[in-house]
């Protein structure tokens, strides 16, 4: 940004063509204050911040919000969705098999898609969507040798 303030809240969903609401503000916030959250602590932050609101309208807030590109909607295999604000950028996850706990790779390549196809079959390829799967820290310790 050439010497501009940042955007507020607000203006970036205007700017990015969404209806402007206190609970898409909210929402929003939510997303890029938490860590990789799934729809309901998303719910629960919104609450927090501007009193009830259903869980269809996190849907659909998160749905609009997805599609305008603020915020990167990550769904590793057999976890609900979960939400991030770092979006533009092609890095990957890597997610813990035991307590599902997920966080942001760097991509190698810096940008998609970073893999090659040993064969494209005549498609043109843009993306390779990587996770990486493991355990965390905390779930590769043996409970035994974990000061309590
Ligand atoms: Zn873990
Ligand atoms: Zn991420």
């Amino acid at each position: 940004m050439t010497g501009s303030r940042t955007p507020t809240t607000a203006e970036e969903l205007r700017g990015a063509g969404l209806r402007v609401t206190a609970a898409r503000v909210a929402l929003l916030e939510a997303v890029r204050a938490g860590d990789h959250l799934g729809v309901e602590a998303l719910a629960g932050g919104v609450r927090d911040r501007v009193g009830h609101v259903s869980l269809q309208a996190v849907y659909e807030g998160l749905h609009a919000l997805a599609a305008a590109g603020l915020v990167r909607r990550i769904e590793p295999a057999g976890s609900p969705a979960r939400f991030e604000g770092r979006v533009g950028d092609n890095h990957h996850h890597v997610v813990c098999r035991s307590c599902g706990l997920v966080v942001d790779v760097d991509c190698e390549a810096g940008e998609a898609p970073c893999l090659t196809a040993s064969d494209d079959h005549g498609f043109a390829i843009d993306e390779a969507e990587v996770i990486y799967w493991g355990l965390c820290p905390d779930c590769s310790t043996p409970r035994s040798a974990r000061a309590l």
